[in-house]
């Protein structure tokens, strides 16, 4: 039976609730533990499949198809271990759950309430694989207090009493703002964070305080006294320029050692921390830089390329170089030339991304970085926009688009050399899909095979011929104009194993440029980069000792 850490957040959000599980949870494996960690969201969405990236971010695909919180990037990038569909729910998700079985008879005649069918159901997902890891990390989403969470609370509350005593502590992230008039880090906010969780029948055991400034010795004992917790399990969390600071940040603060001491587990097993300390190195130590222009559409947050942004840092650690990325809005050179907006880039990176606005500047970024012969990576929409361009600039296909863009103008304007993709293969069945389908969960989600050809520049890259990689898409290359596009010279590099779906692009003569179907940054980390960012970096880095 797992240890339970539940992990909630209060007095603001974006405190880096994901992050600090993320880094508890690698400092738990630096000592030898497994750990799983999970997120639960109060809001109604089924999934944030169907959210707008300027929302709620990038949407985070698991190996088993799920679309999840970005939260479960950091956990896969500081654990190492593939999220899955069981380690995201949200309320949404729940209350599906419990009206199906209320529809199907499944309560037998019962009143359906919040307590307890509706905390049950969060009981059941929260217990699911209590047996394959010593520790469990459970995160709330939101902040304490929410009128959403209630369910959760309620839910984690009782889940510890259901368990036995010393099997689930509480640790709470909260804010101590600092009052420069007075010199101050005030703790008040901090105490009534905990007391609305105490309310509520739960007392945490660790407070990490998020603040800008030290926290004195004074303070901590106050926030101790006031908040009943030790004052060893105060931890401070300063900010850090880097993310990947966190675990060695948090054991020098001493978070790993206050949730084993709130376990009872002692002696503690000495921590192993030379990973962390090598990827620090490598973001700290660097020589030289690269710029990287990511050209897409929702730049103004950047966490919408969340996974892409990381993926990039860890190709620019593989390099021990830095990487600037610069955010470069691709609609506003629709109309116009692009080549004032890109000039002077290493390297340009077209993101995926959904409908039409902005998809000719992407195609002109394609067409910029493949005449001027710089690094270009095309991730999903970014490789359909560079097969685009291939067609109507070299291989004569003046109307060449995507049917994803007819279909929302609702007119037929391009020849459909990117067509809605209705048919595929998943292990050894058929998936079908048509037109009309529902927006959520039907595009073709998670790991898919691909099988590289040999002596590809891809195939080198990653250093074999057999991969899987993790996809999000509905629409797809169309093969038929394969023979076209190979002659005009951009190889299909990569395809699926049934020879039906193309799943990776590149030009021949070209130093490197490749356009990928799946999206490669999610499974990247910073301990083992995934090899076509770190050689997209590479390739970057070549580049700029050109100029
Ligand atoms: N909109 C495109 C599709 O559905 C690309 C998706 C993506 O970039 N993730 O195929």
């Amino acid at each position: 039976m797992a240890r339970y850490i539940f992990i909630t957040g209060g007095v603001v959000s974006s405190l880096g609730k994901g992050l600090a599980s993320a880094a508890l949870g690698a400092l738990l494996q630096a000592r030898g533990f497994s750990v799983r960690l999970r997120k639960l969201d109060p809001y109604l969405n089924v999934d944030p499949g169907t959210m707008s990236p300027f929302e709620h971010g990038e949407v985070f695909v698991t190996d088993d198809g799920a679309e999840t919180d970005l939260d479960l990037g950091h956990y896969e990038r500081f654990t190492g271990v593939p999220a899955r569909m069981s380690d995201s729910v949200s309320s949404g998700r729940i209350y599906s759950n419990v009206l199906e079985k209320e529809r199907r008879g499944d309560y037998l005649g019962k009143t359906i309430q919040v307590v307890p069918h509706v905390t049950n159901e969060i009981k059941d997902f929260l217990a699911v694989g209590d047996d394959e890891v010593d520790f469990m990390l459970c995160e709330i989403g939101g902040t304490v207090g929410d009128i959403e969470g209630l369910p959760f609370f309620e839910a984690i509350r009782q889940f510890s009493h259901d368990r036995p005593r010393g099997q689930c502590i509480f640790m709470h992230l909260t804010l101590l703002p600092y009052l420069a008039a007075s010199g101050e880090l005030k703790t008040k906010p901090t105490q009534h964070s905990v007391k609305e969780l105490q309310s509520i029948g739960i007392a945490p055991d660790i407070l990490v305080c998020r603040s800008e400034q030290p926290i004195p010795e004074k303070e901590r004992e106050k926030i101790a006294l006031f908040c009943n917790v030790r004052k060893e399990a105060v931890v401070a969390a300063y900010d850090l320029s880097s993310i990947y600071e966190a675990p060695l940040a948090y054991h020098r603060e001493g978070l790993d050692q206050a949730v084993l001491d709130a376990f009872g587990i002692s002696p503690a097993p000495r921590p192993d921390l030379s990973k962390w300390e090598d990827v620090y190195d490598r973001i700290l130590n660097t020589d030289g830089e690269v710029n990287i222009a990511i050209v897409g559409k929702y730049t103004q947050l950047e966490d919408a390329y969340k996974s892409i942004k990381e993926a990039l840092t860890h190709g620019g650690m593989a390099n021990r170089v830095k990487v600037n990325v610069a955010w470069v809005d691709a609609e506003v050179f629709d109309q116009a030339d692009a080549a004032p907006y890109l000039e002077g880039y290493h390297a340009i990176l077209v993101p995926g991304g959904f409908g039409e606005r902005g998809t000719e500047g992407k195609i002109k970024a394609a067409e910029f970085a493949r005449t001027r012969k710089i690094p270009y990576l095309g991730i999903c929409l970014g490789m359909q926009m560079a097969v685009i361009e291939a067609a109507r600039n070299v291989a004569g296909l003046a109307t060449a688009g995507s049917e994803e863009f007819d279909h929302e103008a609702g007119k037929k304007r391009f020849e459909p050399v990117v067509y809605h993709l209705k048919e595929w293969v998943q292990g050894n069945q058929k998936v079908t899909r048509r037109s009309d389908d529902a927006k959520g969960g039907t595009m073709r989600l998670g790991a898919y095979d691909a099988v590289l050809k040999d002596g590809s520049k891809v195939a080198e890259v990653y250093g074999g011929t057999a991969i899987d990689e993790r996809h999000r898409h509905r629409y797809e290359v169309d093969i038929k104009y394969r023979e076209k596009l190979e002659s005009a010279g951009l190889c299909f590099s990569g395809m699926s194993p049934d020879g039906r779906l193309p799943e990776i692009v590149e030009w021949q003569d070209h130093p490197w440029f490749i356009g990928v179907q799946f999206h490669p940054e999610l499974k990247s980390k910073p301990f083992a980069p995934h090899p076509l960012f770190a050689d997209f970096v590479r390739a970057a880095l070549d580049a700029s000792r050109l100029v």
